[in-house]
């Protein structure tokens, strides 16, 4: 039997209609930007599999380090005991993250960083005597799927059956220069009329949500207003971290600064999940208490594991490194260029790009994940192009090791989509 077939027997996949698609593509190896299926065919990674793998798959410098620690320490409970990799992250972390961020809090995936940042701002206000129930979030935003980052998620193509078990979420559009003082009048109306506990958003860029982009100056003026109403503000950093917008962290664009910021995906470079929520010391401060009763609460078994440690820890020393660096202006400059001549085109409707992320809309009517969607995506991959159409969306967020031959082969990849849509 090939693997696909042994695949179909037990194997239920995420986002995936099985009566419609039953057949999934082995993958048998990854190095670099390039994917290998079980046929010997390459696909270049332009997403570097959900924005995880962004130092190139498979990367040598890191698989060294990791299998250093995976000799060394492979796990040890994190309540009560510590090691080398978890403080040497923590340290490493601190000194890119912006200023105010002073702690770190690990769990395992996007969803649960924001699960835990969610549940930092409520007890938050709790443990000051301030009781506080509802969170704002950006209409269309993605923050996961547990609960309460399913409650904070504006896609109802996601949560429709579940939608009755929300947290209490109230929810203002994303702003442009001419909503946004609207914008700023509706949020104010939420924070006298309700008990606003925090704002999760995804700065400048939400992921799920095709890529939209708003300005860092309408984001700002929001943030304001939350500060200004002790409202914590919670930057879902999980797609947006790790130099993708072209600086470590989006919050760096941005004037305000997060009290609370989620992190996962590139974090642990495709090799192994790991998530990490980060607060100031303000927050931290309002849960140390002689009660027991005032502490977070929260835990995972996996929580801080070493060799996850260990990863992050070699990941951010390539992040730093000037090749990567020189690669994401690389990669920004090539987006440029290529954005400034397709959009031109009669069947693209828009484009956007910030850093290594690359956005156009068809002019043309899609479902999101209808018949038309995998056409798109069938002509990508016989061209060797491995890119997840979001709807009328096609998005670039390759590995920062792609070269510039591989990124003309993703944008003439797309040249052929519209020539048959
Ligand atoms: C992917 C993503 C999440 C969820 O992360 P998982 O690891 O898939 O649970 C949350 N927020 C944003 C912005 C994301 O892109």
């Amino acid at each position: 039997m090939s693997l696909q077939e042994r695949d179909k027997k037990h194997i239920w996949h995420p986002l995936t209609q099985h009566k419609l698609h039953p057949d999934s593509l082995p993958i048998t190896k990854a190095k670099g930007a390039v994917l290998y299926d079980d046929k010997g065919r390459e696909y270049i990674d332009g997403i570097a599999s959900w924005y995880t793998a962004m130092y190139g798959h498979c990367n040598d410098y890191i698989l060294e380090k990791v299998s250093e620690q995976m000799r060394q320490l492979d796990q040890i409970v994190f309540a009560g005991f510590t090691h080398e990799p978890a403080v040497a992250l923590s340290e490493a972390l601190i000194s890119i993250l912006p200023d105010n961020q002073e702690k770190i809090f690990f769990s395992d995936n996007g969803s649960t960083a924001n699960e835990v940042a969610i549940k930092m701002a409520l007890q938050y206000h709790f443990n000051n005597n301030d009781k506080r129930n509802t969170i704002v979030a950006f209409e269309n935003g993605f923050h996961g799927d547990t609960f309460g980052a399913m409650s904070a998620s504006g896609l109802s193509v996601y949560n429709g059956p579940f939608s009755d078990f929300f947290i209490d979420v109230v929810r203002i559009p994303t702003p442009t220069d001419d909503t946004i003082e609207s914008i700023v009048e509706l949020l104010q109306q939420y924070i006298n009329t309700n008990n606003i506990a925090a704002f999760i958003y995804e700065p400048l860029v939400q992921g799920a949500n095709c890529m939209r982009m708003h300005s860092s100056e309408n984001l700002n003026k929001i943030l304001k207003v939350c500060k200004a109403n002790n409202v914590l503000c919670i930057a879902d950093e999980v797609m947006t971290g790790f130099g993708k917008t072209g600086k470590y962290f989006a919050s760096e664009y941005i004037e305000e600064q997060p009290d609370i910021i989620s992190l996962s995906k590139a974090l642990t470079a495709g090799f192994v999940p790991m998530a990490i929520t980060t607060c100031t010391q303000k927050i931290y401060d309002a849960f140390l208490d002689d009660s027991v009763g005032k502490a977070f609460f929260h835990a995972h078994t996996y929580t801080a594991n070493p060799i996850a440690c260990s990863v992050a820890l070699a990941g951010i020393d390539l992040l730093k490194s000037e090749t990567i660096q020189q690669n994401i202006k690389m990669i920004s400059n090539a987006h440029k260029v290529f954005e400034s001549k397709i959009k031109l085109h009669a069947k693209v409707g828009s484009t956007r790009r910030l850093g290594v992320i690359f956005a156009l809309d068809l002019a043309v009517d899609l479902d999101r994940y209808g018949d038309k969607r995998y056409k798109i995506f069938e002509t990508l991959m016989a061209n060797g192009v491995c890119l997840r159409p979001l709807g009328k969306t096609i998005y670039i967020l390759p590995p920062y090791v792609i070269t510039e031959k591989q990124l003309e082969n993703i944008y003439n990849a797309i040249g052929q989509v519209l020539e048959i849509i």
